[in-house]
């Protein structure tokens, strides 16, 4: 097992308390928080609780948990201005550009994004 699986992750540290955060949302399954380093005039992480690595390793029983981070997303993005046009992504793996592996959503918007890819 590598030691990025053994140590809490940086999200379970802003989720127990251990590090600060702007939080703009929270209930039993998911916080909500600024990104330290937005791409976009808006820039939310919404992050389960639960300590799941990525997408690609979620189980079955987890699967409503992505009902949830849209239902909240769409909260989000009203609230935040964005509901006419926003990008809600996952980067899975490194290959991917994930740097934080517990699972987590980018809410980017407030800006004509430009092309994927
Ligand atoms: P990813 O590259 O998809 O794993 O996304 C990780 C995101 O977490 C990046 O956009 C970082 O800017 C953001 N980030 C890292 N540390 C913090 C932190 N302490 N508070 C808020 N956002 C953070």
């Amino acid at each position: 097992m590598q030691k990025k699986h053994l140590e809490k992750s940086i999200f379970k540290k802003i989720i127990d308390g251990d590090l600060p955060s702007e939080k703009v949302f929270e209930n039993d399954q998911l916080i909500a928080i600024k990104d330290i380093a937005p791409v976009a005039p808006v820039h939310l992480l919404i992050i389960p609780k639960k300590c799941i690595e990525s997408i690609q390793v979620m189980q079955p029983e987890d699967l409503p948990l992505l009902q949830e981070v849209v239902s909240v997303a769409q909260t989000l993005a009203k609230e935040h201005g964005v509901a006419n046009g926003y990008r809600l992504l996952t980067n899975s793996g490194t290959d991917a550009g994930q740097t934080v592996f517990h699972l987590h959503f980018h809410l980017i918007g407030g800006k004509i994004l430009g092309p994927m890819g």
